[in-house]
């Protein structure tokens, strides 16, 4: 088998009166991600990681931020459209691993419904989605609660 590996980063500015959506699950919080989707920074960060596993690109490429197309659309949406291109070049994910860094709320009660949202369109068990969640520790934009930013790595598997 041929294993390809692929990195993905994101990151949004928080601002109130917007939902703040991580792994396609409404969380929470008196401020959301300012997005032209729903500023998913955990699927947007995985999206880059198989597209750059793929060698297909980066979602900006994809899916334009200038497309009205886009405005407010669910990025499990964007995510289930990237995995028809991987898939349609022969690649299958064997896992991910995230890190999600924003001050608040704290994500680990919702891991499982998030993973519940990933597996399926990624075609992997729930125990092959590594969820992180660290804090900014108060330094920087996202210690301040300014930001959320989040990091991926997934390795894909190509023939046997
Ligand atoms: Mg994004």
């Amino acid at each position: 088998m041929k294993i390809k590996v692929g990195l993905g980063y994101d990151l949004h500015r928080l601002v109130p009166g917007r939902k703040l959506i991580i792994g396609g699950v409404s969380l929470p919080s008196d401020a959301g991600c300012l997005a032209h989707s729903d500023g998913d920074v955990l699927v947007h960060s995985m999206i880059d990681s198989l597209l750059g596993a793929g060698g297909l690109g980066d979602i900006g490429q994809w899916f334009p931020d200038s497309d009205p197309a886009y405005r407010g659309i669910s990025s499990l949406k964007l995510l289930e459209r990237v995995m028809v291109e991987v898939r349609k070049i022969g690649l299958t994910v064997l896992n991910t691993d995230s890190v999600v860094i924003l001050e608040k709320p704290r994500l680990g009660p919702y891991f499982q419904a998030m993973k519940a949202n990933l597996a399926p369109l990624l075609g992997l068990e729930p125990e092959h989605i590594g969820l992180k969640a660290k804090t900014g520790e108060g330094l920087g934009e996202v210690g301040s609660g300014q930001a959320v930013a989040c990091w991926t790595v997934a390795l894909l598997g190509h023939g046997d």
